[in-house]
């Protein structure tokens, strides 16, 4: 039983420490939170709670949310910390980990040098063996690599061009955000994605651009991938259709939008969560040499099974093959194919 901790149980946090108490050889020994708001209060009916910030602790107990100590408390009794702390805290907290000895994942939101490795499960799994200090890359980066690392065992990437229509924020957040318009982000091309999934992937041609639209639901990728082949549409659907980390779709069954696709998950997922890259299958053509692909990633959800695979990685109890099978087992991914 590997002993995890949770640091800031927000939108990552909470569904990462929700997947870690479904699997059988780790267990959540507890979460923290920066102060007792509603979500602390959630957090301490689920979980054994601590405070963040040692400081804050009187706050807790004002507001009379019990507390089992502090972070520090909390990294004496763990064998690794999951970091889902906002963007760049991630890198402040980790002298913390290292003065208590625990191994550390660490989310998309830090830089490369964070840690050892960057890591995707289907991509990388064998690099994150007996590490330390892994990031999971971010929700965009996930995705692409995912999509990527599928073709390239398949056929030989000459480059690839890919455009991330991104959620301008997540539901939760009221302060931020667009009503009206859309965001060049960045407005100086290209993003940065594409040196975010060569930190997996290196040796793959891959520039990208990206633009922020009013919704909270979903990214979507318009994916180009030019190849030094020809590939066939039916193989590459096929290839798709056995990777349970993909779900595809159709517009025939009147997946229209990720509206639809959101509503769908509704009926499955708690939190509507979608663990997979969802791809349209139409949208899935080759042309001219390059591959089109078209998907839509839920942003909240996609990278919580990576976070589980790089825990079994690092402390190197099962082989890829059985730790992505017994995740995707856990979380109900494949299920929800058509
Ligand atoms: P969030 O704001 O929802 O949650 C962050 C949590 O950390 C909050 O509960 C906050 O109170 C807490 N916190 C603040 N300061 C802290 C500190 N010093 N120590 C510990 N906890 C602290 O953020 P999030 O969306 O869950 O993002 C967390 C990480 O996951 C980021 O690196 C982000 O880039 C990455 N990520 C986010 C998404 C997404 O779409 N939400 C997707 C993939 C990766």
């Amino acid at each position: 039983m590997i002993k995890d901790a949770i640091n800031g149980y927000g939108t990552n946090g909470k569904r990462v420490a929700d997947a870690v108490a479904l699997q059988d050889d780790m267990k959540v020994v507890g979460v923290t939170k920066t102060k007792p708001d509603f979500e602390a209060k959630l957090a301490a009916k689920r979980y054994p709670l601590y405070v963040a910030i040692p400081e804050n602790a009187e706050k807790f107990e004002k507001a009379g949310v019990k507390i089992e100590g502090t972070i520090e408390d909390l990294l004496e009794k763990v064998d690794l910390v999951v970091d889902c702390s906002p963007n760049k805290v991630g890198a402040q907290n980790k002298p913390m980990y290292e003065k208590a000895g625990v191994k550390a994942i660490f989310q998309g939101g830090e830089k490369k040098d964070v840690a050892e490795i960057s890591f995707n499960a289907l991509a990388n799994y064998d690099k994150a063996i007996g590490k330390n200090f892994v990031r999971v890359v971010s929700c965009n980066t996930t995705g692409l690599t995912r999509v990527i690392h599928l073709i390239k065992e398949m056929y030989s990437i000459k480059k690839v061009r890919a455009t991330m229509i991104r959620r301008v924020v997540d539901p939760k957040e009221d302060k931020k955000g667009i009503v009206n318009g859309i965001i060049p982000d960045p407005v100086k091309l290209p993003s940065h994605h594409a040196e975010d999934v060569k930190t997996v992937l290196p040796d793959v041609n891959i520039v990208t651009t990206a633009y922020k639209v009013p919704t909270t639901l979903m990214h979507l990728h318009s994916i180009s991938i030019e190849l030094n082949e020809k590939a066939d549409v039916k193989d590459v659907i096929s290839r798709f259709e056995e990777e349970p980390r993909i779900l595809l779709v159709s517009e025939n069954d009147g997946f229209t939008s990720t509206a639809k696709v959101i509503e769908y998950a509704r009926e499955f997922r708690k939190r509507y969560d979608l663990f997979e890259n969802v791809i349209w299958r139409e949208s899935i053509n080759f042309e001219d040499n390059e591959l089109y692909i078209t998907q839509a990633i839920h942003q909240e959800a996609i990278v919580i099974p990576e976070n589980i695979d790089a825990i079994r990685a690092m402390f190197e109890i099962a082989s890829k093959e059985d730790s992505i099978k017994k995740t995707n087992e856990t979380l109900e991914i494949g299920k929800l194919k058509l």
